[in-house]
């Protein structure tokens, strides 16, 4: 390796299933990376059992009962210490120490960390797609600002990047038509709709490719994932929402794709296993092992493609809705989803209501320009106080 050797990586959520991905893959290059930090919200053992193997300087959990709890596991055994809160995870995040971040706590929660760690100027690894979700104009601005360098780890967005020519100023320049972005369809995409209302949080989160956080999973299922992405895509890669399309793409085989003005379809393709995109992210633009198979294509046998059905998964057109409309109204369907699907997950709302609960908060919500930080907070907090209020209606 050229320049500095060693890279200090803190990881943002460290204990889900991106944070535990990116410690395998960090773990298989010692004289690549130290772990500078590392931050959990509830599983307090699991961290405690990472610190005890990455010996981080800091470990942040999100209160001061967590962290004396912390404490009181690590004792003597470790180096590292313990803060709390939202001020901690800011200051991992943008510490000077710190060359790379990868953002993977899950929801809103990981807005202000994340953006410190782009108004730092670091590499920023973005697993954490909700931050950019809520707060497109705002975050772009800040990493336009710093200078900080942001690699997708979305597994498609991640593959966009890899079939886009780097540095890519413009799509239209690199000669691109069209954003093909794949989805598997999740676990229902051949479930009688009849039976969708009464599905369970568990069938909800056993997807067929992907093991993943039970909020993803949530997201995989109702398509509000690909939604996501796709609102995720226009601010990546700067693209109008006409220059991306959706292709179902059951074997989560291909992870997405970049079609070219002289007809040249690119793709990449893996095994569906996170630890690529996030090798691929942390090395750039060298390459590392990541302990993923190479893919057998012919074991994999075939690939089929289809059009998304957006009767069956209305979170997916309100998604395309949103970034068409601009403005708050991404931040408005994030905030509302993120309220829908904890309900579901708790039990307390139907699967087929998530799309309904989102569709009435965003049609009672004006739709404003996103001019701050504080802007974007206050249209999230009223857009779950308002979804808060029309679950009890549904
Ligand atoms: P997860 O639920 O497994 O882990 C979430 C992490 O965030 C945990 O470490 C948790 O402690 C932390 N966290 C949760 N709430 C927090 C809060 N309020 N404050 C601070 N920390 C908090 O989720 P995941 O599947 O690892 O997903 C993480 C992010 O990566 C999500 O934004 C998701 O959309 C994105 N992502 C995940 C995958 C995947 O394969 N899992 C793929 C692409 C993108
Ligand atoms: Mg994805």
């Amino acid at each position: 390796m050229q320049g500095k050797s060693l890279q200090t990586v803190t990881v943002l959520g460290s204990t889900g299933s991106i944070g535990v991905s990116t410690l395998d893959v960090l773990a298989r290059h010692p004289q690549q990376y130290s772990v500078f930090a590392l931050t959990a919200n509830e599983r307090v053992a699991e961290l405690a059992q990472q610190c005890r193997k990455f010996n981080p300087r800091y470990a942040v959990v999100t209160s001061e009962d967590k962290g004396e709890e912390l404490r009181a596991l690590l004792a003597d055994e470790t180096d590292t210490e313990v803060l709390c809160g939202l001020e901690g995870l800011c200051r991992v995040g943008s510490a000077g120490e710190v060359d790379v971040v990868m953002a993977a706590i899950v929801g809103a929660a990981g807005l202000r960390p994340t953006l410190a760690a782009v108004e730092a100027g670091k590499k920023v690894l973005l697993a954490n797609k909700e931050a950019l979700v809520m707060a497109g104009p705002v975050f772009l601005q800040a990493l336009q600002a710093s200078g900080a360098q942001l690699l997708p780890i979305d597994s498609e967005h991640n593959a966009i990047f890899q079939c886009l020519p780097y540095p890519c100023a413009s799509l239209a320049d690199a000669g691109v038509e069209k954003i093909l972005l794949t989805g598997s369809g999740g676990p229902f995409r051949t479930r009688e709709t009849g039976d969708l209302h009464k599905v369970t949080p568990d069938e909800a989160c056993a997807h067929p490719n992907w093991s993943m956080g039970r909020k993803i999973s949530v997201d995989s299922a109702t398509m509000m994932n690909k939604g996501l992405e796709f609102i995720e895509a226009c601010y990546l890669f700067d693209a109008h929402p006409e220059q991306i399309e959706v292709v179902v793409h059951p074997q989560s085989i291909i992870h997405s794709m970049v079609q070219y003005r002289d007809g040249s379809l690119l793709a990449q393709m893996g095994n569906p296993d996170m630890r690529t995109p996030i090798a691929h992210a942390l090395a750039f633009p060298s390459r590392i092992d990541a302990g993923v198979p190479a893919l057998d294509l012919i074991a994999q046998g075939r690939l089929d493609f289809q059009t998304p059905d957006y009767r069956r998964f209305p979170c997916l057109r309100l998604a395309e809705g949103a970034i068409d409309v601009g403005g708050s109204a991404p931040t408005v369907l994030n905030a509302a989803n993120e309220v829908a699907v904890e309900a579901f997950l708790q039990g307390r709302l139907a699967f087929t209501s998530i799309a309904a609960a989102i569709e009435k908060v965003m049609n009672s919500t004006p739709v404003v320009e996103l001019t701050g930080l504080d802007v974007v907070e206050a249209i999230d907090l009223n857009a779950r106080e308002l979804a808060k209020r029309t679950l009890g209606g549904l």
